[in-house]
Order: C-alpha cells, then sequence, then structure tokens
C-alpha cells in the first residue's frame, strides 16, 4: 500500500534466514569443563553434518519477537466467529481446558499399572457410557483418533460381522452429498462404492437406495443430517431397506451437533456411527489435532470392537485383551486421552437440558443466518435447515465473482471464511455452520458483513474478485504453492526478492 507507513508491530515479518547476522546466537553457555569430544566420533558419521550452511544467526529477543508476531497473525476461534460448515468450530469452555490439565490426568502414562491408573479408566467408562446413552447405542470404542479414523473402525467391524457370517460382500453406497472420507474410507477396507444421487430436496432417493441393494452390498455409509444441513426424514425406512437384505446402516455423526439430546441414532435404526468428540464435544481442532473418532455399535457389532475393553471387578477395572473376534487394536494404548477428558468435562458441565439446549441454539443460530441471508445468496436447497446453510455463487457468478473470492473478501471484514465448494452437490458452495457458542450481534456482524459482499459483487465485482486487500499477504497462487512448493530457503531467492 504507497505512503502508508508500516509500524514495527504490523510489518510483514523477514524470515529468521533474512534476520540472521554472523556470530550472534541466542544462548550463553559455561566454558566447557569436561573433555571436548569430537561429534563424528560420538554420533557416528552418518548422523553428523559436516557443514550447515546458511543456518539463522539470532538472538534471543529476535528469536522471541518473531514467533510472537507471528503468533498473533492468526486467526481463530478465540478472536470470533468461525462459520466452517461441516467442521463445527464452536467456542471451548476453558472449564474443559483446566480439568484436562489436572496434574494426574495431563502426566498420567499408558505404561502405568491398572491400580495405578483406575481414575483415568474411570474416566473412559463415564465417557463410553455417556455416549451410547446420547446415541442410543449399545457399546462405544474410544480408540480412534479422529472421525476418518472411526470410518474405517467402523467399516472394519462391518466387515468383521459379515465375514463372520461367512461373507463379507463386495459394495458400499455412498450418496453423492458424502464427506469424501466416506468414499475414501470404503475402498481402504476393501470395498467398490457405488455412488447414490440424491433427489431434489438433497435427501437419499429411497426408491433408487431400494432397487441398489442386493446380497453384494455390504452397507450403506449416511450422514445425518446430511452436508447440505438436511435431516434425512425416511432414515427409518432407508435402515430397514438395508436390514432387510442383510446389509448394515454406517452413519457419519461428524454432524451430531444438530441431533444431541433430540434425536437418537440408535433408535432410528443405526448399526454403527462415529462423533468426532473435537467437532461435537468441544476440543478445539483445525490445528491438525488431536482429536478423537469414537465409535458406537450396537450389539451385534461389540464382539469385534478393537480391544482392550474395560472390564468391572468388583470396584476397580482392567482392561480384557481376550477378545477372539476383535478386529485388532486400531491406534496405541486406548486413545487420545486428553480428548476424552475435555469431551467427559463438556457433558457433565452441560448435563442433559444443557446439551439439548446447546443443539436447539445451534438450529436457531443456523437458521438466522439462513434467514438473513437468503435474499442475497441463491439457496438451492430450501430450509429450513439444520445446524448449517448452504448457498450457491450462482448469482454472484454471472458477475464472474465465485465462491472463493467471496470468501478471501470475507477476510477484509474480519471473519473466517466459511466452507468453500463443498458439498460437491452444489457447484460453488457456500458452507456456513456458526455453531451454538455465538451471539445475535456476532451472527449480525457476520451478516452484515455477507450483505455488503454481495452488494459490492453487484458495484465493484472486480474488487471482491482480487480480494483480501487488507491482510499482509495478497491473494497467493495457491495452485502453483500446492504443486511446486519452495520448502528450502536460498540466500539467492532472499536477494532476489531485495531486488524486486
Ligand atoms: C470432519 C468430517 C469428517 C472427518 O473427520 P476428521 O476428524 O477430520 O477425520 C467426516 N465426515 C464429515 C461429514 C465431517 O464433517
Amino acid at each position: 500500500m504507497p505512503g502508508k507507513v508500516r509500524s514495527h508491530i504490523s510489518q510483514n515479518e523477514a524470515l529468521l534466514f533474512e534476520m540472521s547476522s554472523p556470530g550472534k546466537r541466542g544462548y550463553q553457555l559455561p566454558e566447557l569443563d569436561v573433555p571436548a569430544v569430537d561429534p563424528v566420533e560420538a554420533l557416528g558419521a552418518e548422523n553428523t553434518r559436516a557443514e550447515i550452511t546458511d543456518f539463522p544467526e539470532v538472538s534471543e529477543v529476535e528469536v522471541i519477537r518473531h514467533f510472537t508476531r507471528l503468533s498473533t497473525w492468526n486467526y481463530g476461534i478465540d478472536l470470533g466467529l468461525f462459520p466452517l460448515g461441516s467442521c463445527t468450530m464452536k467456542y471451548n469452555p476453558r472449564v474443559n481446558e483446566q480439568v484436562a490439565r489436572i496434574e494426574g490426568l495431563a502426566w498420567a502414562h499408558p505404561y502405568q499399572p491398572e491400580s495405578l491408573s483406575q481414575g483415568a479408566m474411570e474416566i473412559i467408562a463415564r465417557l463410553e457410557a455417556a455416549l451410547a446413552e446420547i446415541t442410543g447405542m449399545d457399546a462405544v470404542t474410544l480408540e480412534p483418533a479422529a472421525g476418518a479414523h472411526g470410518e474405517l473402525t467402523g467399516v472394519l467391524l462391518i466387515r468383521a460381522l459379515l465375514e463372520s457370517r461367512g461373507n463379507p460382500r463386495k459394495k458400499i453406497i455412498i450418496p453423492d452429498s458424502a464427506h469424501g472420507t466416506n468414499p475414501a474410507t470404503a475402498a481402504m477396507a476393501g470395498y467398490q462404492v457405488a455412488n447414490l444421487k440424491s433427489t431434489a430436496e438433497g435427501l437419499v432417493d429411497v426408491e433408487a437406495l431400494a432397487a441398489m441393494v442386493d446380497e453384494e452390498v455390504a452397507g450403506l455409509m449416511v450422514t445425518n443430517p446430511n452436508t447440505l444441513g438436511v435431516f434425512e426424514q425416511e432414515i427409518r425406512k432407508i435402515c430397514e431397506i438395508l436390514h432387510a437384505k442383510g446389509a448394515l446402516v454406517y452413519m457419519d455423526g461428524a454432524n451430531m451437533n444438530a441431533l444431541v439430546g433430540i434425536s437418537r441414532p440408535g433408535d432410528f435404526g443405526i448399526d454403527v456411527m462415529h462423533l468426532n468428540l473435537h467437532k461435537t464435544f468441544s476440543t478445539p481442532h483445525g490445528g491438525g489435532g488431536p482429536g478423537a473418532g469414537a465409535v458406537a455399535v450396537k450389539k451385534h457389532l461389540e464382539p469385534f470392537l478393537p480391544y482392550p475393553r474395560l472390564k468391572r471387578h468388583g470396584e476397580s477395572w482392567s482392561w480384557d485383551y481376550d477378545r477372539p473376534l476383535s478386529i485388532g487394536k486400531v491406534r496405541a494404548f486406548y486413545g487420545n486421552f486428553g480428548v476424552l477428558v475435555r469431551a467427559l468435562a463438556y457433558i457433565l458441565a452441560h448435563g442433559g437440558p444443557g446439551l439439548r439446549k446447546a443443539t436447539l441454539d445451534a438450529l436457531l443460530n443456523a437458521n438466522y443466518v439462513r434467514k438473513g441471508l437468503e435474499d442475497y445468496y441463491d439457496l438451492p436447497y430450501p430450509g429450513p435447515t439444520m445446524h448449517e446453510c448452504v448457498f450457491s455463487d450462482a448469482r454472484q457468478a454471472k458477475r464472474g465473482v465465485r465462491t472463493m473470492d467471496i470468501a478471501k473478501r470475507l477476510i477484509d471484514y474480519g471473519f473466517h471464511p466459511y466452507t468453500v465448494a463443498f458439498p460437491l452437490i452444489v457447484p460453488g458452495a457456500l458452507m456456513i455452520e456458526p455453531t451454538e457458542t455465538e451471539s445475535k450481534a456476532e451472527l449480525d456482524a457476520f451478516i452484515e458483513a455477507m450483505r455488503a459482499i454481495a452488494r459490492e459483487v453487484e458495484t465493484d465485482p472486480e474488487l471482491v474478485r482480487t480480494a483480501p486487500h487488507e491482510t499482509r499477504i495478497s491473494r497467493v497462487d495457491e495452485v502453483s504453492a500446492a504443486r511446486r512448493p519452495v520448502v528450502r530457503w536460498k540466500r539467492a531467492s532472499a536477494a532476489s526478492k531485495a531486488a524486486d
């Protein structure tokens, strides 16, 4: 921005390599008081480098300020609304963090003897019981590390059950509105994917489904509410169709934020499902983990669950490894324990009525956003929706502005973008999930920003097409960044940068 004065706080941060000056260091060590050892002799030539060229030489304060400045450039849920659809980016109450940091829990070691781990085992047992009650299922494993991992575990359970009946079968049916992890999971578990087209309302086409299900079909993977935020009205019938042919129904429960306390998958016929504890049950996520993909099953799948399983002996717990039908371990130890502690703390802090209220608020907020924007953006599948709403860029595309452009412009207004171009059945999708933790004022500010962008598209589409404008870095070439990433710093590149 020509003419604009940049202070040392808002300037573009240089790389540590660019700050380097020879001889600077960020540590001071006392005089060596033992004989010096040659590193090659001590470690072996294969473990040492002859030289490290251009390694940055900087002082302690330069390192501290560099990383502190960078840390303030992040956008996170603690800064403002994070409306990514399908992700349930809700605010995570600090009390859950506090509980997960209790010394005995944070420092518990999985190799501790069972006699010293009874409290941790009790937490796992109580969380399993709470999630079974919330989902209406019979048993829960907390081993899987994330949603997609839960899917894989669940489909392997289906395979194991069918195998025990003599034939694992060949195909899994997946609706075209599904998350990309669903077909990937089915393929990893050795199944062919049969694609099922949605109806004009965005629902499973029950007649088409009935025509597809035969003795080759192992199961259906269904997301409910689906990725359009619409509840599958015929879910009972859908389950009956599969069950009548000896097939099973897997539910992707990533959208349970719309159901908790209101409707239970176990009651509408689901055989196996996963929950994203890091979405619905308030573990911070988005930075790559850790997460937890709890898997809940009906009785007929229980013998196949990953081992070990908790076993009660009078007053105490033990781990039961003697599970001959188990699919085996899916993860080291017992899952991401810290995430499990947060989830139980969240459930207990809310209680039944509190969880139900959170769900109702999530539905109300999503419908409030939908109402606020439906005069400005195309809504291909009419509401009411559940916890999220999906618009398309059809109106703006006529002026050459696509969903990615609108998302980038939203950054200028101080919001994290919504989910861009997913679900795939909506071309140019804008998928928005506000969650229950947002106030009316925050939602109003978001709606106003989205309306302002829609008006800008009418008056100055180029402004939106070239956004963002207020950020340190303007629009980056994402394709080149993905295809030809430059991951190694070279002094030559810094020199050429200084020249241009
Ligand atoms: C997030 C999500 C997943 C995958 O969960 P991860 O924890 O990211 O592996 C699967 N399905 C749906 C619908 C999701 O939203």
